[in-house]
């Protein structure tokens, strides 16, 4: 596509009259067209769609239709000359572009005017001229506001050339998704964001149009947490156990890593890598990266170099080059990706990344209420010394960045402030493939379209103000909504600036106090009035109704719908009604917009869903009492097959019980805080029935349980029960006794142990938890 040139410049008259001095009219309404569009006679498929959309929007602007013709086939005297490289006009080669696809000029030479570029640029420089001069706004992708003008102009001595802060532009917000090839309204949204990341461009014929994808992940390995199906457990670790991860002074294979150090892993890693390449060749990057969790080989070998390396970076990087040594034999060009993420976030001391490996440096810890650079918080602090030592060692640094609460999606991060700031710092610390994570799972989360919409324009360019943004997103999105909204805003991001906050991060509960109780009583109010601006436009309603869910859901995840059981005396304080018209409401929002997510985690958003249908199903409010039995349904939400079942006991109360197994003492019984209608600052006692399958001889841990303060992470108190106190049968075990708050949560395990299984029981048996009022 490069090199490209008009055979012929189109003949140039003076025309009668250029319109205002300093102006170039390119369209008049009820005036016949007097520019047309010109094209080379060997335009892509992108330049065409270039033409196709300033026709378009010109005509929607000013009711005129300027005619699109190939260069050469007809002299033209006055054209927009759309081509990706510079037509030959000596004055503009003075000012050459960078030679990259996304980078573009727009130049007026009277009577002529030019949109040169790459593929991808041509397009993004039609939509500047389309933005900045004829006031389009494109602010969700079914929200466009294209003004009616009575003219169509721009300055006679217009010359702007722009290119992008990073190569790679991406997000994953629902909106600019690419959620499959024939997703044309999203695509189309994202181009005219000029995002060109894996998730925003097509692969592909699809992606062409809008300047093909330039990168994307091949071979099935994506960006992220590949080791799993490098190298599947699954397959290998009852005959291979050496091969995965020492934890313990165990070779385990739940929720663990891979032993770096071992050459039969490398070996069996390369191969499977070079194998996928081979049948999807086409792509830039492959990932061979850690999987989720922590649980990183402790064996000799590999903590040796971790210790010499000085991070665990250490023995990850030095797996990573050595497959990509062996990648790079084959095929040349292709880079290796890996993360940087949580316990490798720290770079190594000693060995250096292969040109061909790119390190994916991910913000996880960090909080998000104030930018990297000014905020103090130690998690961010680390961070910046981290990027800082990656940037040294690699000119290919990609950044995964992330913009939402994965708790909570609707919940408030108040991020925004920070959106632009952060991108500036990451560009100043040499990052070049740029990911911002937001919500991709389902529309409309916590000021989703609008962190979309900054997040492409920061991604562009960072050094822009932030004010003259939000002032065009909020009227073009909310239209005469947009005050209140504002004022909502602004008061949401300002609680991120509070005092005392320390640590405003991607996974706050719900039931965090960073967000008052009456802060969302007054956003409640603002919404209304928002609502009762636009009453009768579909389109604005519709946002203002979906941008209202959102202090919906935290006052939802806060009320009576998710109590499951009651131990109070002041049912006042419990909204029955309220709390079901606001669950309705969300319900339809949810029917309304098609898709709409609570939660990342589907089983965390299995429970959510669980719960809320459990009380719409409920007729009425039950009895109040000071003490009540939690029946262990209510506490087993989150229970796999593998941690324990239910199983049929007569002697249980309710006839029912789960069994946990002997193979692991993970937390798995659980019960919230905001589950339980409790009277504040009132002592509760908790009992747990518990039935122990001891084994022979067996002495030790039988099980452990607790409360758990999600706020402050910290534990409010726990027992563990050995089996040498455990009677045979079932017996009521005390717990703990507290003043129950938002945010805590009971838990229940099975008794830790070490090696395969617990030499105490043979199973834990649970049938219910009793909660009691003390005073
Ligand atoms: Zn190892």
């Amino acid at each position: 596509m490069r090199g490209i040139t008009f055979g012929l410049l189109a003949t140039a008259c003076i025309a009668a009259s250029f319109g205002n001095a300093g102006e170039i009219v390119i369209a008049e309404r009820g005036k016949r067209a007097k520019y047309t569009i010109v094209l080379p006679a060997d335009a892509g498929a992108s330049v065409k769609y270039a033409a196709e959309e300033l026709r378009d929007y010109v005509r929607q602007m000013t009711g005129v239709e300027l005619p699109v013709a190939v260069n050469g086939a007809i002299n033209v005297r006055k054209a927009i000359f759309i081509a990706p490289d510079a037509p030959r006009l000596p004055s503009l080669v003075s000012r050459p572009l960078p030679n990259d696809d996304d980078s573009f000029r727009i130049v007026a030479k009277p009577p002529h005017i030019y949109v040169i570029g790459g593929k991808r640029g041509v397009l993004y420089g039609v939509y500047e001229l389309l933005e900045t001069y004829g006031g389009v706004g494109w602010f969700s992708s079914w929200r466009t506001v294209v003004p009616k003008r009575n003219r169509f102009a721009v300055p006679n001595n217009l010359d702007d050339a722009q290119s992008p802060a990073f190569a790679m532009r991406s997000t994953s917000w629902w909106d600019v998704r690419a959620h499959s090839p024939t997703n044309v309204q999203n695509v189309a949204f994202a181009a005219h964001m000029r995002l060109n990341g894996d998730r925003n461009i097509p692969r592909g014929e699809a992606g062409e149009k809008y300047g093909g994808a330039p990168y994307f992940f091949g071979g099935g390995l994506g960006a992220c947490h590949t080791f799993n199906s490098l190298l599947p457990p699954q397959k290998h670790f009852k005959e291979h156990p050496e091969w995965y991860s020492e934890v313990n002074g165990k070779r385990t294979d739940v929720r663990s890593q891979l032993c770096l150090t071992n050459p039969d892993v490398l070996r069996m890693v390369t191969s499977n890598v070079l194998e996928r390449i081979r049948k999807d060749p086409g792509a830039t990057f492959y990932g061979v990266s850690q999987n989720d969790c922590r649980g990183y080989c402790t064996c000799a070998n590999c903590a040796a170099v971790d210790a010499e390396e000085e991070s665990h970076a250490g023995t990850m990087v030095r797996f990573v080059n050595a497959v990509a040594e062996a990648v790079e034999k084959e095929f040349p060009g292709k880079f290796i990706e890996t993360l940087a993420y949580q316990y490798t976030r720290k770079p190594p001391k000693i060995t250096k990344l292969r040109h061909n490996v790119i390190p994916c440096l991910c913000t996880i810890e960090c909080e998000f209420n104030k930018p990297l650079g000014v905020s103090t918080n130690a998690a961010n602090v680390s961070f910046e010394s981290d990027i800082k030592g990656w940037a040294e060692q690699t000119q290919n640094l990609y950044l995964w960045d992330y913009t939402t609460n994965f708790r909570n999606y609707l919940h408030m991060l108040p991020n925004v402030y920070t959106l632009g700031p952060n991108l500036k710092f990451f560009r100043d610390n040499g990052v070049k493939f740029m990911f911002e994570q937001g919500c991709g799972q389902g529309r409309h989360a916590d000021f989703a379209e609008l962190k979309t919409w900054l997040i492409a324009k920061f991604e562009w360019n960072p050094d822009q103000p932030v004010k003259p943004l939000l002032d065009r997103f909020f009227k073009g999105y909310y239209g005469a909504a947009a005050p209140f909204v504002r004022q909502y805003f602004e008061e949401a991001q300002a609680l991120g600036q509070a005092e005392g906050i320390k640590h405003w991060g991607i996974y706050d509960p719900a039931e965090s106090a960073k967000v008052p109780d009456d802060f969302l009583v007054r956003a409640t109010n603002l919404w209304a009035k928002a609502a009762a601006a636009v009453k009768g436009n579909p389109v604005l309603s519709y946002n203002v109704r979906m941008g209202a869910a959102s202090p919906l859901y935290t006052i939802a995840v806060r009320s009576s719908a998710n109590i499951r059981t009651w131990v109070t005396r002041h049912p006042e304080r419990f909204d029955w009604a309220g709390a079901r018209r606001i669950l309705l409401e969300l319900k339809d929002c949810q029917r309304v917009a098609r898709n709409v997510r609570w939660i990342e985690n589907s089983k965390s958003l299995k429970v959510r869903n669980r719960t809320w249908d459990r009380f719409l199903a409920m007729k009425e409010m039950p009895q109040l009492a000071d003490s009540a039995i939690v029946e262990v349904e209510n506490l087993a939400d989150s229970l796999n097959d593998s941690q324990g079942r239910f199983v049929n006991d007569k002697t249980a109360i309710g006839g029912r019980a789960v069994r946990l197994p002997p193979t692991h003492y993970a937390w798995t019984l659980r019960l919230d805080t905001g589950n339980i209608a409790y009277d504040p600052g009132v002592k509760y006692h908790l009992r747990i029935h518990v039935k122990v399958d001891k084994k022979k001889g067996g002495s030790g841990e039988a099980f452990w349980a607790g409360v758990y303060d999600d706020v402050r992470r910290k534990s409010c108190g726990s027992i563990s029960v050995k089996a040498e106190k455990a009677d045979d049968g079932w017996k009521w075990y005390d717990v703990i006794t507290w003043t129950p708050e938002p945010g805590q949560h009971f838990w229940f395990g099975p008794g830790r142990f070490k090696g395969e299984e617990s030499t105490v029981h043979n199973g834990i048996y649970v049938d219910a938890l009793e909660i009691s009022r003390c005073e």
